[in-house]
């Protein structure tokens, strides 16, 4: 049993909240030694000293004490406080935090290194867990478990593995013969069923035919996404009714008439206008790569066929923003611990690699080979990888996304991470520069020729637009800068404020605004951007305001 304790009314409330949550009881805590004996856990609504003190007299051994967590008053934190493995307290910490919304606080060696957990895995590949999920979750954790990963999944990296496996954890849609102690399933959602039927089959002889992928097959059912037809079939009972609670996704006969399969036959074309609806749909519907695993079975007026969605390489673009570590979205961390291989370069990667989970393979590179880069990325991702490229600002934005995502396929998931990128880090603290309309402008004529570049700039100039320069000056691009400044000074009135900054976000921060007729570009440099205002951009208190333009009343 779990029991919670509280004393405090916000304490009790919390208890009486979580206690369904976690199948537990809420107890008296004068009950607490009493009970002790035969917990499987205590949850206390307690701060951490008083809770040390009430269960110090009781602890014995950490191989019968119950897992100890404590949770403050304020819900923030669920605290594994002793009993980390063997007691349990780890896994219910992580528990207590997910049902609370609260921070899990775990001190024991491998969690603290922040290790790929069993629920985070089975959340990932929204699988259903067949067997011990407590012994697999303690195993995983401790580096006793053997993943086995046949279709490919791109995983986390998990916690390296410290002696003898004592537990495998399997992840396959293969019908086992149930889990043995030591064995774990996670079935993930790869299946995709195709039915055809005659008008009027039923329900019985569907769901027969259907049993069939299992016992003649050796496909586990558990693992099915989508069931899928030709749209005759929408209304069908026997099919509905079989496959319930999932609905059946339908596509025209047309459609399917187009899909390659291997069993095609006359007289269904004759009929519904499709060589194969079973099959084809099935393939159709789980998407480009599918693979047909089990071909038509003929039931009772039913056919039903299965394809497996081809588990798909991940591509995470994560920008990481200017540098400071506040500056850089919850969601870059989450990706950076997401991926098994973190790709960028070598000043970047410093910047992340105390996130990354023990295990991460990472690639760093030096400046100049962004697009070698951003290949390797690529190519890394359509292995099957989880992988992130990463980059400062956002990712997206002069930056490795476009590089990348010119050489990818549809054979790989991206997920694109924003990032604080420079002209939103130097614009609030130089004050309100872009309340108006505004425009970004790389002045490097790396990847640009200077004419079309010198062509936008006049074009910014000319429609009083709040310019934004990145890649502003270079050793070797001295004299690109000035010349932008002067075609604003054609257009603005020489007050027009010029701010600009350097390393926003890092150490060596530097701030300065001139006005546009005084500003000197020997002061810019590639880690600055500067940012001119438009003609309405006035300085107020020392920071540079572009009012909205319009009335407020
Ligand atoms: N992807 C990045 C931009 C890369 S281009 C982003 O979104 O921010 C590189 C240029 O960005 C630099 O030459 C400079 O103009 C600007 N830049 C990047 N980081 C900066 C920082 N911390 N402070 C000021 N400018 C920065």
């Amino acid at each position: 049993m779990i029991a919670l304790f509280a004393v405090t009314d916000a304490g009790r409330r919390t208890a009486a909240e979580l206690a369904p949550a976690l199948g537990g009881q809420v107890r008296a805590l004068d009950e607490l030694p009493t009970l002790w004996p035969d917990l499987d856990g205590a949850v206390f609504l307690l701060a951490t000293g008083a809770t040390v003190r009430l269960v110090a007299p009781l602890l014995a051994d950490k191989r019968t004490d119950p897992g100890v967590v404590c949770v403050d008053e304020a819900r923030r934190f669920a605290v594994a406080l002793c009993g980390g493995h063997e007691g349990g307290a780890n896994t219910l910490a992580t528990r207590v935090a997910a049902a609370l919304g609260a921070e899990p606080v775990i001190t024991t060696a491998s969690d603290a290194a922040g290790s790929t957990g069993l629920g985070e895995l089975v959340d990932l590949l929204g699988a259903t867990v067949d067997g011990d999920a407590a012994a697999a979750g303690t195993a995983l954790l401790d580096g006793t478990a053997r993943v086995e990963n046949p279709l490919g999944f791109p995983l986390p990296p998990l916690p390296t593995r410290t002696g003898e496996p004592r537990h495998t954890i399997t992840i396959s849609d293969r019908a086992a013969p149930g889990a043995a102690p030591g064995w774990t399933l996670l079935i993930p959602q790869t299946l995709v069923v195709g039915i055809g039927s005659a008008r009027g089959a039923t329900a019985a002889a569907v769901a027969e035919t259907l049993r069939r992928v299992e016992t003649e097959h050796g496909y586990d059912l558990r693992a099915v996404r989508a069931v899928a037809s030709v749209d005759l079939k929408a209304d069908e009972e026997g099919i509905l009714a079989a496959i319930a609670p999932f609905s059946l996704t339908t596509f025209p006969a047309t459609v399917l008439a187009q899909v390659p399969v291997p069993n095609p036959s006359d007289v269904v074309r004759a009929e519904v206008g499709t060589p194969s609806v079973a099959e084809a749909a099935a393939l159709h519907c789980a998407g480009p790569g599918a693979e047909l695993v089990v071909e038509k079975i003929k039931g009772d007026n039913v056919t039903v066929a299965v394809a497996r969605v081809r588990p798909k390489g991940r591509l995470a673009l994560v920008g990481l923003g200017p540098g400071a570590a506040d500056l850089r979205v919850p969601r870059a961390d989450a990706e950076l611990r997401r991926a098994s291989i973190v790709v960028g370069l070598d000043q970047y990667v410093d910047q992340v690699r105390h996130l990354l989970r023990p295990g991460t393979e990472v690639r760093a590179s030096g400046l100049g080979e962004e697009e070698q880069r951003a290949a390797d990325a690529v190519a890394l991702a359509a292995k099957g990888h989880a992988v992130a490229l990463i980059g400062s600002g956002d990712a997206g934005i002069y930056a490795m996304a476009s590089p990348a995502l010119e050489g990818a396929g549809a054979d790989i998931d991206v997920v694109g991470v924003p990032g604080v990128t420079a002209a939103l880090a130097a614009s609030s603290l130089l004050g309100a520069p872009l309340g108006h309309d505004h425009v970004l402008i790389s002045l490097s004529d790396l990847h640009t020729p200077w004419e079309v570049i010198e062509r936008r700039v006049a074009a910014a100039a000319a429609a009083d637009l709040v310019t934004c320069f990145y890649n502003p000056r270079s050793r070797d691009r001295h004299w690109q800068l000035g010349a932008a400044l002067d075609a604003f000074r054609a257009h603005r009135p020489p007050t027009t404020p010029v701010g600009a900054v350097r390393q926003a976000g890092r150490a060596g921060q530097r701030v300065w605004t001139a006005a546009l007729s005084d500003f000197d570009p020997a002061e810019v440099d590639m880690l600055t951007t500067v940012v001119v205002g438009s003609s309405t951009t006035r300085m107020v208190a020392g920071r540079m305001v572009t009012p909205r333009g319009y009335r407020w009343s």
